[in-house]
């Protein structure tokens, strides 16, 4: 089946990093693939953050692409297009992989005064992309302001089920349920019950952390944790917070999966501060596109992308946010001959 893939670039680094990404999924799959805009630079051209134009071909395809975008200053009624495609097509399980692809072992990735006593990193976070604090119900009631928030049933089971599913196929061991039920105890609560519901159908093993545990823990014995899953707000800080076991920012790529169609994006943003210089990391972007192969299920692609980011990391073949002295374009040559050589 030939997939329909939607391109958004979007604004500052987005421009760069996406072009090179982009070259390594064409030279290893047979995909179409269709061009749409987003962001700030389509704002001041078209007065839309995220085009009905755009939509449309997001509707249209199978798998969408995304770089980054910067949020405007001072505009009331701007929604966030990231926000708005999750929502629109309900792509419900956000994953974050965090593999430290041999960097902490290696050469000590967090500097001379390391803290971290471990080898390698490998862990995945699924995190409930739809409910929790972010669905916006917020008031004022007096001088209250009050947040709602929401964790259906349905949203519960949906995610654990996606947790273990994607432990079972990816041989992974052990699922954890990150929570706060000791204090949030009917939403959290909730949660909790249903996860050992979910868990129940599978043979792997299952277990759960209070979040403010897992925060320290991640850091200090990140070899605890194997799959996590967990709600929204506790994913969007957990997740950002285990990034670093990675190699911070300009390795973290990130996937929000739906029933129908799945949206992959690096975690990072539009970078204004080093956009138009050539020199940003294109690898979270490039780890995207393994993902993606992932997703469809040519797996084996998607680890022979990780296997020569890798590579380029081990032999310095690496922008200046890792210390190299290459340029984005130079380092996706790099990944791109090293692939080609394997083929
Ligand atoms: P950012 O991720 O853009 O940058 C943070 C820091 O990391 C900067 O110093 C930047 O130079 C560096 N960095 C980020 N990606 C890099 C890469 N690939 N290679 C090398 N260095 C890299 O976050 P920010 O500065 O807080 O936000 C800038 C804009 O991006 C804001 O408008 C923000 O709202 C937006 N943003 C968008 C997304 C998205 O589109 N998904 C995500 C986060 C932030």
């Amino acid at each position: 089946m030939r997939r329909k893939v939607l391109v958004i670039e979007g604004d500052g680094i987005g421009k760069e990093v996406v072009p090179v990404a982009l070259e390594i999924l064409k030279d290893l799959g047979d995909f179409e693939i269709i061009k749409g805009e987003a962001g700030l630079e389509c704002y001041k051209k078209t007065g839309e953050f995220l085009p009905e134009e755009t939509i449309k071909k997001a509707e249209e395809s199978d798998i969408i692409l995304f770089g980054a975008i910067t949020s405007p200053k001072g505009v009331k009624e701007y929604k966030s297009p990231i926000l708005t495609l999750r929502k629109l097509f309900n792509l419900y399980a956000n994953v974050r992989p965090i593999n430290s692809l041999g960097l902490l072992k290696i050469n000590g990735y967090l500097g001379k005064n390391k803290f971290l006593n471990i080898d390698d990193v490998d862990i995945v976070i699924i995190r409930e992309n739809t409910e929790d604090l972010y669905v916006g119900f917020e008031r004022e009631y007096l001088d209250i302001a009050i947040a709602d928030r929401v964790i259906s049933k349905k949203a519960c089971e949906r995610i654990a089920k996606f947790a273990f599913e994607y432990a079972k196929s990816n041989n992974r061991k052990k699922v954890s349920l990150i929570h706060k039920a000791n204090v949030l105890k009917v939403t959290d609560g909730l949660f909790l019950k249903v996860f050992y519901d979910v868990a129940k159908n599978y043979s792997l093993e299952a277990d759960d952390y209070l979040v403010d545990a897992t925060s320290y823990l991640l850091l200090k014995n990140p070899k605890l944790f194997d799959v996590i899953v967990t709600s929204n707000l506790f994913g969007d800080i957990l997740s950002d917070e285990a990034s670093i076991l990675a190699g911070g920012l300009g390795l973290a790529p990130s996937a929000n999966i739906g029933e129908e169609k799945a949206l992959f994006e690096p975690v990072h943003g539009s970078a204004p501060d080093i956009a138009g210089k050539g020199i940003a990391n294109p690898m979270a972007a490039i780890l995207c596109v393994a993902m993606i192969f992932d997703y469809i299920g040519e797996k084996e692609k998607g680890d022979l992308i990780r296997e020569a980011v890798k590579y380029c990391i081990l032999n310095n073949k690496v922008t200046p946010d890792l210390g190299g002295r290459l340029k984005c374009e130079d380092v996706g040559r790099e990944i791109k001959e090293y692939i080609r050589a394997k083929l």
